[in-house]
């Protein structure tokens, strides 16, 4: 089944894209958890970080270097937090990794 960040990425269905390059976009988070709730997303759809393979190393690696420039360019650099719900124990909800990054700032 094709996961709603797909859908997103093929512009099937609208959402507020903030950035977008080759093998990943940034979406603001449809229900905010703090001033700035951004989705950093691999356009690869892989369901959990429990399934990254070896070949996914730099898709997540770039994830990072991703939040890194956002937070730049929003001037949040200062303070906020990048996590990974993984699986519904822990509140994954779609089942296409995405990065949260928060701020406050
Ligand atoms: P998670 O619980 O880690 O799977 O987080 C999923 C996140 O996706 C939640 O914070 C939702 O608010 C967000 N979300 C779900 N649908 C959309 C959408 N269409 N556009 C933007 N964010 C969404």
């Amino acid at each position: 089944m094709t996961s709603i960040f797909t859908k997103i990425i093929s512009r099937e269905i609208p959402s507020n894209i903030i950035y977008e390059q080759d093998n990943i976009i940034v979406i603001k988070d449809i229900n905010p958890q703090a001033k700035h709730h951004y989705l950093i997303i691999p356009k690869k759809e892989i369901p959990t970080i429990n399934y990254i393979e070896d070949i996914d190393r730099d898709l997540i690696s770039e994830m990072f270097f991703v939040a890194k420039k956002v937070a730049k360019e929003l001037w949040i650099q200062e303070g906020y937090k990048l996590n990974f719900n993984v699986w519904k124990l822990w509140g994954q909800e779609v089942m296409h990794i995405h990065l949260h990054l928060l701020s406050n700032i």
